[in-house]
């Protein structure tokens, strides 16, 4: 069977392939160093505060997951530890909002995540150094974190490879279709593999890579900017923060990692970083929240791209029923590719050697709901 894109989607999906016994896997990644890929650029947040139960089950099984990857990952010559912190994840709201995260905030306990809920006494009360006047509530998951995205797709990768799956340097640039079925694909080496299986984890790439079979798909690159910054006051240690302005900050090393994701990003594939975006939307926003934030050195600033499903906003898992049988797609992860890649590998192994879900039913994240235009997305999650 063959994977095309080694991300961390592919290689996880590689993995659990392999794992359970699947004979021939091969990957096909065109840029082994991954310079255009998301997941060495992602902020590594792994989170349970979702609104649909399936994500929080994906959650639930991947960070579980990640927390014993080192042990999992064991090959000879790499420790894949991808240093996972428990920080805990915190959502603030104002009123507008308090709703939906008191909604969301009962689902997420019903589904076992031991959330708590905050009033704005108890923000401030539990940290000081937050500006809470505009905030009504906020949902702390103390068991959520955030890790090392590289050490998880490396780690990945080397065991899937470890275990027999082979990574071939190239780039797919056809598919050969039989009927209902995907019988190879074409590499632009000039090669050909057959296949019997053909994954489709390109990530902002994968619209591309389906068009090849006239499978439309509504995920389009949405750039994304991530910056580094240090500051001289000391702050407790503090849990990655999301505030209503779709602020991101968590601590990293010395410093910090922040985001504010701009959901207006014209699409494509744009890799330029605005560095006027900080200064004009970012540090305003973050000092307007922790004060301590007013005066900060940005040590560093990169892009990236979200493969953004434009759809709904969840990631889109599955062949195309009726029509591909042995085709399928893992994409539109919208930021949350990363925290879900273990949940999502597990579940396409389920797809071709179980012919079906066996652990989390994930059918209504499938392409079906885009041919029946009925969108199911996340809802009041920041
Ligand atoms: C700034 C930023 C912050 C983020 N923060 C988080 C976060 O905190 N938590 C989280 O869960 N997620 C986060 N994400 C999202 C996360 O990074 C992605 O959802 C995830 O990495 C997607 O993995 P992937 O393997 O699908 O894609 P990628 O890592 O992009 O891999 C796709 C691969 O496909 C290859 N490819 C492309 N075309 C072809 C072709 N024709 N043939 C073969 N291969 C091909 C590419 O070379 C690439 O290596 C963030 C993303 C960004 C940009």
């Amino acid at each position: 069977m063959v994977v095309i894109g080694g991300g961390v989607i592919g290689s996880s999906a590689a993995y659990f392939l392999k794992s359970r016994g699947a004979s021939n896997v091969v990957v096909i990644e065109p840029d082994p160093t991954y310079s255009k890929a998301a997941t060495p650029v992602a902020t590594g947040g792994c989170r349970r505060l979702f609104s649909l139960p399936e994500n929080i089950a994906m959650s639930e099984f991947s960070i579980e997951f990640y927390k014993n990857f080192a042990q999992t990952m064991m090959t000879p010559g790499y420790h894949a530890d991808v240093q996972w912190k428990e920080g805990g994840y915190l959502f603030v709201v104002g009123a507008q909002h308090a709703d939906a995260l008191e909604k969301n905030f009962n689902t997420q306990r019903a589904n076992g995540v031991a959330v708590e809920l905050l009033d704005r006494a108890a923000i401030a009360n539990r940290y000081p150094w937050m500006k809470t006047d505009d905030l009504a509530v906020a949902c702390l998951s103390p068991h959520d974190g955030w890790l090392d995205p590289n050490t998880a797709l490396q780690g990945f990768r080397k065991k899937a490879q470890s275990l027999g799956a082979q990574y071939v340097t190239d780039r797919v640039v056809g598919l050969t279709l039989s009927g209902s079925q995907v019988t190879g694909v074409q590499l632009g080496g000039g090669g050909t593999l057959s296949a019997d299986y053909v994954v489709n984890a390109a990530g902002c790439w994968s619209g591309a890579v389906s068009k090849l079979v006239a499978m439309d798909l509504p995920v389009n690159p949405m750039r994304r900017f991530e910056h580094f910054v240090e500051i001289e006051e000391d702050l407790p240690p503090m849990p990655l923060l999301k505030d209503p302005e779709r602020l991101v900050v968590r601590p990293e090393g010395n410093g910090y990692s922040v985001g504010l994701v701009n959901s207006d990003e014209p699409r494509g594939f744009n890799f330029d970083v605005d560095h006027t975006w900080f200064e004009r939307v970012v540090w305003p926003a973050l000092a307007a929240r922790i004060p301590a934030f007013e005066s900060l050195k940005l040590r560093r600033e990169w892009s990236g791209l979200y493969d953004e499903c434009d759809f709904d906003g969840n990631m889109i898992l599955g062949n195309w029923p009726g029509r591909l049988d042995n085709f399928f797609v893992a994409c539109g992860f919208s930021g949350h590719g990363l925290m879900h890649a273990p949940a999502v590998g597990r579940a396409l192994s389920e797809l071709i050697v179980d012919k079906r879900f066996e652990t989390i039913d994930l059918s209504r994240l499938g392409y079906q709901r885009v041919l029946d235009g009925k969108p199911c997305p996340e809802v009041g999650i920041i």
